[in-house]
């Protein structure tokens, strides 16, 4: 079949090293793809939210099945119109992509169902939010509602902080329209613990989990430093143990996907479920509705070419009757980034090294954002390669993936050098 991945990341990259390898997949097309992914798939050159763009490309190249890789053509209704139109798609509806888009949406959701999720309230003047955070002090978690990139989430350690939070909210530069089309912000109870990462698949009805993470979001080691889209990750996420898995199961996920399905909005797709676990118990944060960058990548090297056994599953419905190979086995991703990430970076500095690299299921390095120029590969992005190694033991993967960090050359980058502190 002829499948068309959405997307141009390191998490694309590690989708269609992946799919590549089924035997089902005759001609993979990636859109927009990046020099990495272009070494095994057709890049193709179109705007992926462009429900019009996206719905010729296929059309005209005989495509069998679509893959959807980032949230923002989800939530344009990119997956819906393909539906529409009769592709096979994998990834939510626009309708149901909401359990992303608007942390409103699933806060409502976790009430109707139940799901433990740390307590809330919702404003829509910063007069009252104020109020409210005053009354239960700090520390406490203010969001603003819609997609931020990861950027409209403050954890305040301080009444002030949460107040200047929800000041620039209201008044600043970071003004977001949430899904009545006003500005709103969430007020959400601290929750203390550790967090994880659970990923699973669903066709509306029926749901399977296809691994845990845990991923680095500070630029810095330690975790120190602001946050970023993610520096490195690792899988499985001990924390996540296989009773925490079932808990959340049974707690979170299906209460949800029932819910969802009662509001005749089934969610099809990956169901990426942020927890925080404290004294055996995991309560929600967030859901994302894609897979995470580099949570992918992790992901993808364990998983190998069942992944797309596993995504038509889930896209025809039918993953009742699928289930997952397991390795008993580890891997672990470490982002390279360009000097000053996240803040500005240079584009087009050379990258060498990659040709003396030796790819396999063990070592792979996706590419993140990547660009040819003149023959030569070129940093086109904040994150820019992810290292990923596995291995029989955490320890395993942890070596392969910085073995393959000191194999490139490129003295205007940098990585964290203590991916998987916490679990090693
Ligand atoms: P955006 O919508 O801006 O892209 P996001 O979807 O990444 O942001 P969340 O995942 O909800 O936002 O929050 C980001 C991070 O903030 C979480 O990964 C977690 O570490 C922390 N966080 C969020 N909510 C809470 C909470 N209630 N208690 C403690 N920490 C929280």
């Amino acid at each position: 079949m002829n499948i068309l991945i959405l997307g141009g990341g390191g998490r694309e990259h590690a989708l269609a090293w992946a799919i590549r390898q089924n035997p089902k997949c005759d001609r993979l097309f990636v859109a927009p793809g990046n020099a990495g992914i272009e070494a095994l798939a057709e890049c193709a050159s179109l705007n992926p939210n462009s429900r019009a763009e996206v719905l010729e490309f296929a059309q005209e190249n005989a495509v069998d099945f679509v893959v959807v890789g980032p949230e923002a053509p989800l939530a344009a209704g990119v997956s819906d119109a393909l539906r529409d139109a009769g592709f096979l798609v994998f990834g939510p509806s626009q309708a149901a992509a909401q359990l992303e888009a608007s942390k409103t949406f699933t806060k409502e959701i976790c009430d109707a169902c139940g799901a433990p999720t740390a307590a809330w309230a919702r404003f829509t003047d910063a007069a009252s939010a104020r109020d409210y955070v005053s009354s239960q002090g700090a520390p406490i978690v203010v969001k603003a509602d819609g997609l931020a990139a990861g950027k409209g989430v403050t954890v305040a350690e301080t009444v002030e902080q949460a107040h200047e939070a929800i000041d620039l909210i209201f008044t600043g530069d970071l003004i977001f329209t949430g899904e009545f089309g006003d500005t709103s912000v969430v007020i959400e109870e601290f929750m203390d613990g550790e967090e994880a990462s659970f990923f699973i698949l669903s066709d509306g009805v029926n749901s399977l989990p296809i691994g845990t993470a845990q991923d680095h979001k500070r630029v810095g080691d330690g975790d120190t430093g602001p946050n970023t889209g993610g520096m490195g990750a690792y899988s499985p996420a001990p924390v996540l143990n296989d009773a925490l898995q079932q808990q959340v199961m049974d707690q979170i996920v299906k209460p949800t996907i029932a819910e969802m399905a009662r509001r005749e909005m089934p969610f099809q797709g990956v169901l990426y479920a942020g927890v925080m676990i404290k004294d055996g118990q995991a309560r929600l944060v967030e859901y994302n509705v894609r897979f995470g960058d580099p949570e992918c990548q992790v992901l993808m090297l364990r998983l190998g070419a069942q992944i797309l056994d596993l995504l038509l599953a889930c896209a025809e419905g039918r993953l009742d009757q699928a289930a997952v190979t397991w390795a008993d086995d580890h891997a672990l991703t470490v982002v390279m980034a360009a000097d000053g990430y996240p803040g500005d970076y240079a584009k087009g500095t050379e990258i060498k090294g990659l040709d003396g690299i030796t790819e396999s299921s063990f070592e792979m390095v996706f590419h993140a954002g990547t660009a040819e120029k003149d023959g030569k590969i070129v940093a086109n992005g904040g994150r820019v390669l992810a290292c990923t190694g596995r291995g029989a033991t955490l320890a395993e993967a942890h070596q392969r993936a910085y073995a393959l960090v000191d194999q490139i050359d490129w003295p205007e980058g940098f990585c964290r050098r203590d991916i998987g502190w916490r679990a090693l």
